[in-house]
């Protein structure tokens, strides 16, 4: 086992070494943003499993997503110890309760509420008040933040007055509906998300037998972004551990952002209160980011008020330097998503790949022109906290479609067979041009790549095995990684890292959100999620903001007031007029140079995207060799699979139709054609000249 625990520790520094190594009882690591909180808690959950303390199976460890749950189980897997439970507090609770159901409840097993939002509407139909789409959705969260806070209905006026809520409706009202919602979905045998801890806080704290089956079972408990827990989250921790005290909690006080949800950093920041005798690790190195991203992120959080002791860290990069951050204002909301478009397509022909590149706002509602300004550059992306991945249409007839293929247990190798079966469903050799179908197509592609994980992991395994690891992820929420820009609210993105950032729509109303205005624990959370969003940046960072809401609307809007004093005296802010920057072609401005190019037959100045990359006017004879041009295809195409990125990102089918038609001889030829840069020339320039030159 040693030669296994020098592995997994290697790479860790002495203070991460430290928590690593601590004794079984209580941990805490108290620590920034990429300072390798989470890398250290999936090397102590191996290294206990691995030093003999607790057998895998033994271990807990729950975060607050999906997406982290799936990421430290894939961790935890490399690590070679795949027995190791990571969940959300959620599935973590869902899995208990249904084990545990017959024995607590002894009837049927209830169903989850599908319909909030129409129970809702019900209760507040009966209680008088008003049930339009908006008010019932105020409704809920208040009932959420209520459940989350360990409140009864009964006493909701008085606590809603004491944590000086903005109520949705009169707090009496607010208490009726509460109640009424709770009657209703207890009537219809049913569960929401909170109940489900509830139900499994009071499992174990109300049978003896039950509590001491799971005790039995699990011994040693980890907790990842504690900042975040809520009361009632925080009661059923303390009934999974009863009078035990094998817990290691790690956070960051000054990433706490779901307080309007009912969480609250007190648990982490009282810790060694409650275990005087815990270890307690600070750690101040930042592995994630440039130092310009880092000091950008120590300026954010040094403006908080009213810092808590105990938050006060101090990042410090480890990294090698990095460009800059940008800072860019545009007159209006699509001019601000062109250029971003514009700069992620420059970032991936520069090499930087799709999935490490994501664009953060605020509310979800902003996606949508990003949607459409990244569609025009034919740039994949995919949407964090829309449609769930495997409740997407296309995904469900794809694994009804595999798991009939798996009836005939078809022969040969699992993509190759993957791959076929998806052919019908609409899995194309080649992607669609763009927008929806173009996501449904990465979506299928995604099982693909799946499949050839699984394959690599598992040499034998066939295709029921597969259906089964889908039927697996699906039940865990676990989905394959599709490759694409991601775009995501900034409380989505809490935990996570990417090469490139781009934090979009600061302006004040928004970021802080209008609603936080007068409350200034709201504003202080508010700068603590543009805390959370820069420190999701590992090189690349970009601010932007915008005066209009529509194009050629009015100017009125204002920079993020926490964007003052950020942004460094000589630094320019790109000021972008939105006119001067339509007028320029997309692909110009990508690339930031002058466009004017000529025609080599008929020596015209050349406009447009086409004719500039063909490098010759669309009605100009072609001299184009068909055979070269479908070499080139295949090149792509063999390329493209092997980067997994899509075809188009290798080189444009303008790019390798001008490549064809003017058969470079040598680099230089090759680099004068639009659409070939530096770095292509780089990475792709000699195979290009040697199929020119067959
Ligand atoms: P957050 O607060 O955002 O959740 P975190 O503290 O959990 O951040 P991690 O995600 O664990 O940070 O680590 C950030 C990045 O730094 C990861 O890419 C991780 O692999 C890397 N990293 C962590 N520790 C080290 C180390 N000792 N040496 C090199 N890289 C490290
Ligand atoms: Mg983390």
């Amino acid at each position: 086992m040693a030669g296994a625990d020098t592995d997994l520790i290697a790479g860790l520094d002495p203070d991460q070494l430290a928590a690593v190594r601590a004794p079984r009882g209580p941990v805490c690591v108290l620590a920034g943003a990429g300072t390798g909180k989470t890398r250290t808690i999936v090397s102590r959950i191996a290294h206990l499993i691995g030093s003999g303390h607790v057998s895998a199976g033994q271990v807990l460890a729950v975060t607050f997503t999906a997406r982290a749950a799936g990421e430290m189980r894939t961790r935890l897997r490399a690590m070679g110890v795949p027995g190791a439970q990571a969940r959300t507090f959620h599935s973590a609770a869902l899995r208990q309760l249904r084990y545990f159901w017959p024995r607590v409840v002894g009837d049927a097993q209830w169903d989850l509420v599908e319909t909030k939002l129409k129970l809702v509407g019900q209760a507040a139909h009966r209680a008088g008040t008003g049930t339009e789409r908006e008010a019932l959705r105020d409704l809920a969260s208040e009932i959420e933040w209520a459940k989350a806070s360990l409140i009864a209905p009964e006493d909701y006026p008085a606590a809603a007055a004491r944590a000086r809520r903005d109520t949705p409706a009169a707090p009496e009202l607010v208490a009726k509906v509460y109640a009424g919602y709770e009657a209703l979905k207890n009537a219809a045998r049913q569960l929401d998300f909170d109940d489900l801890l509830l139900h499994t806080a009071a499992a174990l704290e109300e049978h003896s037998e039950v509590a001491e089956e799971f005790r039995d079972r699990y011994r040693s408990f980890v907790v990842d972004e504690y900042q975040d827990v809520t009361p009632l989250q925080q009661r059923v921790l303390d009934a999974w551990l009863g009078r035990r005290d094998d817990l290691t909690v790690v956070g960051d006080a000054n990433q706490t952002i779901y307080s309007f949800a009912g969480a609250s950093p007190r648990p982490l920041l009282d810790f060694t209160r409650r275990f005087p005798e815990a270890a307690v690790i600070r750690l101040e190195r930042d592995y994630r980011s440039t130092p310009e991203v880092v000091s950008l992120a120590n300026r954010v959080i040094s403006a908080a008020r009213d810092r808590p002791a105990g938050s006060r860290l101090r990042l410090i990069g480890q990294r090698p330097a990095g460009p800059e951050p940008r800072f860019a204002e545009y007159d209006d909301e699509p001019a601000e998503a062109t250029a971003v478009a514009a700069r992620v397509k420059e970032l991936v022909e520069a090499g930087t790949p799709l999935s490490e590149i994501a664009v953060l706002y605020r509310v979800n509602a902003q996606s949508e022109v990003y949607e459409q300004a990244l569609t025009e550059l034919e740039i994949p992306y995919l949407v964090r906290g829309g449609e769930r991945f495997f409740a997407r249409q296309e995904i469900r007839q794809a694994v009804a479609a595999l798991r009939t293929a798996a009836i005939n247990a078809p022969e040969g190798d699992l993509p190759t067979v993957v791959r076929a079966a998806l052919g019908p469903v609409g899995l194309t050799e080649e992607p669609p041009a763009g927008g929806s179908a173009r996501e449904r197509w990465g979506s299928l592609l995604a099982l693909v790549e799946l499949a050839e994980e699984l394959a690599a992991a598992l040499p034998d395994a066939d295709l029921p095995r597969y259906v089964a690891e889908l039927d697996q992820r699906a039940q865990a929420q676990h989905p394959p990684t599709v490759e694409g820009v991601t775009l995501a609210s900034l409380h989505a993105a809490k935990g996570l890292e990417w090469d490139a950032v781009f934090l979009v729509g600061l302006v004040d109303g928004t970021l802080p959100i209008q609603h936080a205005d007068g409350d200034d624990a709201a504003i202080e959370e508010e700068r603590r999620l543009l805390y959370v969003g820069v420190t999701r940046a590992r090189e690349h960072l970009s601010l932007s903001w915008a005066l209009a809401r529509t194009e050629g609307g009015k100017r009125y809007r204002r920079r993020s007031r926490f964007l003052y004093g950020l942004i460094p005296e000589n630094h320019p802010v790109a000021r972008v007029a939105a006119s001067r920057q339509r007028e320029m072609p997309k692909q110009a401005m990508a690339r930031g140079m002058n466009p004017v190019r000529y025609c080599r037959v008929c020596g015209d100045k050349l406009v447009g995207t086409m004719p500039v990359k063909l490098g010759r006017c669309e009605d100009c004879p072609s001299d184009l060799d068909e055979g070269l041009l479908e070499k080139l295809r295949e090149w792509r195409m063999e390329r493209s699979r092997g980067l997994r990125v899509p075809a188009y990102v290798i080189f444009t089918d303008a790019t390798l139709l001008a490549i064809a038609e003017q058969r470079p001889a040598d680099r230089a030829a090759l680099v004068a054609i639009s659409g070939v840069g530096a770095s292509k020339l780089d990475r792709f320039g000699a195979e290009v000249l040697a199929i020119v030159a067959a």
